[in-house]
């Protein structure tokens, strides 16, 4: 399997993310993947850069806010 990111081959046991679209549920305040939603695999690499740009965004308070 390789990262769909970057398409460098993941190795086995290498730490990898999967990124699925759903919706989330306001009672039990908990993401539920769509049945329909296959997994995007990047690898750790990738993964760790998107989440550095989500949660770098989150701590300025000046930042635009998304999907309220
Ligand atoms: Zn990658």
């Amino acid at each position: 399997m390789r990262c769909e990111m970057c398409t460098r081959r993941l190795g086995s046991r290498e730490i990898a993310h999967g990124i699925r679209y759903g919706t989330a549920d306001p009672v039990s305040d908990l993401f539920l993947p769509s049945k329909e939603s296959a997994y995007t695999v990047i690898c750790q690499t990738c993964g760790e850069l998107i989440l550095r740009q989500i949660y770098s965004r989150l701590n300025k308070p000046t930042s635009p806010q998304y999907h309220q």
